[in-house]
């Protein structure tokens, strides 16, 4: 059989390669020219199975009002002439009551932790061949602080349904967050920390490192990798799909795989399919680690809401979300407000601001925070594996699986429903 994958960031290079595990002949086609170049090239590091309640909730209405009109906000919306984007969030709206978070959150914990094992499994797979996936892991947990008593109360709260679930998260006080990560010591000092959320099982690492290294990898297993290669379109008719036309000619497949990110929507509308996958736009900022004081755990600032992970000899803060289209244009003000955010947190990153590498990318969101993974009926034959939003490296392995399992005829490890593109 032979398979086309469109798009290699985290989400299709792991579906290569698990299709490349069971023996299918794939083609892997990047527009890129390489892989992770995308949204996988400098997210926030997290690999977060612990924490992976969808954004829309609650609080989020409110708080949209309040950082209405501010440039460096950490939520902003640019409004489009476009239905997408209003059909988009008036969907995400809907999904902002307590219940339809509480109900995203098991199937997501399933698939970050059939993540965690597929990863695992990726680099036990790595050392059987002698060589190292090597992509600046750091296992020390995920740590959420929390500056107000309010939040501390919302965490425990989520914590009790995180234990229900099978999955340890501590309740700290402000001294046990120094105590995990003294890092922190001055915002302890500064009378910044009410509180904290540590999940010991969690981690951080590079998602462009590891895509690149598993690309490598797929590689070697014979897949075809097309980079600097742009799907122009599907061919479709009598309910199949037939191939891929491509700025390089036309592609057949027995089957075609759409993870193409924030393209994903744009490539499957004109076979009427709406996907609900939206871009989000976020920045983070890397640079290099302070000497002697910087934090080995990933932490969440719950109030200045930015993620830090250390990645090898760096410090990686990311944040932001922008509804705005598709503009990819880096504006300094917002890129500098995750710096400020990061060097007020941490002032001992302050003197390495200068050496500070700005990113922005595009999270491919659906409103319910939760990826779109399954065939696409009524083509018997065209896949989607998209819409990872905030949490792509943190269920990008599992996702790729569960749809290699699905393609290859075998019954996946996890139920697929609560992932299908009917659920919209
Ligand atoms: C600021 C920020 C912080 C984040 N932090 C985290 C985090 O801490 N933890 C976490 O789990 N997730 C995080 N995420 C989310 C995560 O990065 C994304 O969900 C993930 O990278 C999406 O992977 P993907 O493979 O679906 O998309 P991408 O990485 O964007 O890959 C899609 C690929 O498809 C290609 N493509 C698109 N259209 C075409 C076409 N027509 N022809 C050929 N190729 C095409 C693109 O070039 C691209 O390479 C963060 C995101 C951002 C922006």
């Amino acid at each position: 059989m032979k398979v086309a994958v469109i798009g290699a960031g985290i989400v299709g290079v792991a579906t290569a390669y698990e299709l490349a595990l069971r023996g299918v002949e794939v083609t892997l086609i990047e527009a890129h020219e390489g892989a992770g170049l995308a949204t996988s090239f400098a997210n926030g590091g997290q690999l977060s199975a612990c924490e992976v309640a969808p954004w829309a909730g609650p609080e989020i209405p409110g708080l949209i009002l309040r950082w209405l009109g501010r440039d460096d906000a950490p939520f902003r919306l640019r409004p489009k002439m476009d239905p997408d984007q209003w059909r988009w969030l008036l969907r995400f709206l809907m999904r902002c009551r307590a219940s339809a978070r509480h109900e995203r959150i098991p199937p997501n914990l399933e698939l970050a932790l059939l993540t965690r094992e597929r990863m695992a499994s990726y680099e036990a797979g790595f050392r059987n061949e002698g060589r190292t996936l090597d992509f600046d892991r750091r296992q020390k947990g995920i740590l959420r602080i929390f500056s107000s008593a309010h939040a501390v109360r919302a965490g425990a709260a989520e914590m009790e349904t995180m234990t229900r679930l099978g999955v340890e998260q501590q309740l700290l006080t402000p001294a046990e967050c120094v105590r995990i990560e003294p890092a922190l010591a001055s915002a302890l000092q500064r009378g910044e920390i009410a509180g904290g959320l540590y999940s010991p099982s969690d981690a951080s690492g590079d998602a462009h490192l590891f895509s690149k290294q598993l690309a490598d990898a797929a590689i070697l297993r014979g897949v075809t990798f097309l980079s600097d290669t742009t799907v122009e379109g599907l061919v479709a008719r009598a309910g199949r799909v037939h191939g891929v036309a491509t700025s390089r000619g036309v592609i057949d497949a027995d089957a075609v795989v759409v993870s193409a990110g924030a393209g994903t929507t744009a490539l499957l509308k004109p076979l009427g399919f709406r996907t609900w996958i939206y871009p989000v736009k976020g920045y983070s900022v890397t640079l290099p680690a302070p000497e002697g004081n910087a934090p080995e755990v990933s932490i969440t600032d719950e109030a200045r809401k930015i993620v830090i992970s250390r990645l090898g000899g760096h410090l990686r803060a990311a944040g932001q979300a922008e509804v705005g289209g598709y503009d990819l244009t880096l504006e300094p003000a917002r890129a500098n407000s995750v710096l400020d955010a990061l060097t007020s947190l941490l002032p001992q990153v302050a003197p390495r601001a200068g050496q500070a590498e700005f990113w922005c990318g595009l999270r491919p969101m659906t409103p319910d925070g939760s990826p779109v993974i399954g065939r696409l009926e009524p083509l018997s034959n065209l896949f989607i594996n998209s819409g990872h939003g905030t949490l792509g490296w943190t269920l990008g392995a599992g996702s790729a699986t569960l749809l290699a399992d699905l393609i290859c005829g075998g019954l996946p490890q996890l139920d697929v429903s609560p992932f299908s593109i009917t659920r919209f």
